[in-house]
């Protein structure tokens, strides 16, 4: 990848997206191109095969999803197997065709089986049933990963994926019902400490255990194996540590100086119970995070101060 070949990223609004835009405009990369959904849906195939038949990018990284925590993907289920399937189908086949010399789809440490082994390595794929609140979304990017494994199959194209664990960072959803954990315990213990509430409602029984990712270092990682990596098999990507969701919301209470309590809401679904990734591959392949848990909260939570400001100013 030249520093002025044309890299597509699909999905360069959201926090992925807009990390590994940042993360290339870094490197010195000059020439990106990206689309709002509102100027191209991805889900339309005649559209983004004109996207594609015009703009011949050379790379690309398939950032674009609809994604959300676990009540989101329990709820809006159609949506979340329908749109991914058809943005992911109609950007790899448009690749194939316009002969997009590589393309990195990214996946999700969801596709793992729902009782698989952990840490959850790469050939657990496919191994046993799924999570149930996440099957849609799972299954469509279990669908991206073969899409990816076929074309190349069949017609040798370069096309690689990689899956991340949880991620958070600059830019993340703080939806109060549907986004992830993480930046729902942001908004929510900030909201409490402005309301000097004294206590604070975490779903669940706050057991499972997650690993997260700051999703800068997310974007480093899919640039570098963008860089390095050809072979057919995934990648996790990920830290290869996790913590309990009380744990989780110990910290955040931390870093948001909330000082109030933390109670369990038993009526929320708790989830699959544990969800590691093992990261062997990824480090042997010479790529390390570098952003610790703690570090990357604060600015996270700086980035969700900036974003209230601006929105009540
Ligand atoms: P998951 O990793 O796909 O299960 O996605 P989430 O990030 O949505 O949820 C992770 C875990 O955090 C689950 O056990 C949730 O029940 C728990 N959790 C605790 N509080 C919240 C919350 O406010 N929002 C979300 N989304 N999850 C929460």
């Amino acid at each position: 990848m030249q520093l002025n070949d044309k890299i597509y990223i699909a999905g360069h609004r959201g926090m992925v997206g807009g990390a590994i835009k940042r993360r290339l405009q870094t490197l010195g990369y000059n020439n990106l191109l990206t689309r709002s959904s509102v100027d191209l849906d991805l889900r339309n195939q005649a559209a983004v095969d004109e996207f594609f038949a015009s703009e011949q990018p050379d790379y690309v990284f398939l950032a674009a999803a609809k994604v959300g925590g676990i009540y989101a993907n329990n709820t809006y289920r159609a949506e979340f197997l329908y749109d991914n399937l058809m943005m992911e189908a109609n950007i790899i086949h448009a690749a194939y065709k316009h002969g997009v010399k590589k393309l990195m789809f990214l996946g999700s440490s969801c596709i793992y089986p729902k009782m698989a082994p952990q840490p959850l390595t790469e050939d657990s794929l496919l191994t046993g049933p799924l999570e149930i609140t996440n099957e849609p979304y799972a299954i469509a990017k279990i669908a991206g990963i073969k899409l990816c494994e076929a074309y190349r199959d069949q017609y040798g194209c370069n096309f690689i994926s990689v899956m991340p664990t949880n991620l958070y960072g600059i830019g993340d959803n703080y939806h109060p019902e549907n986004s992830h954990v993480l930046p729902a315990l942001i908004r929510r213990f900030h909201e409490a400490k402005e309301a000097g509430k004294p206590s604070v409602a975490v779903w669940g029984s706050g057991t499972p255990r997650r690993e997260f990712l700051f999703a800068d270092d997310l974007a480093a990682a899919c640039v570098y194996l963008m860089l390095h990596y050809d072979g057919k098999e995934l990648v996790n990507i990920g830290t290869g540590e996790d913590l309990s969701i009380k744990e989780l919301a110990e910290t955040v209470k931390d870093v948001v100086c909330y000082d109030g309590k933390i109670v369990f809401d038993a009526s929320k679904p708790d989830g699959t119970p544990r969800k590691l990734m093992d990261v062997s591959k990824l480090h042997s392949l010479g790529w390390k995070h570098t952003t610790e848990l703690k570090e990357g909260l604060v600015q996270a939570y700086a980035d969700f101060l900036k974003k209230r400001h601006m929105a009540v100013s």
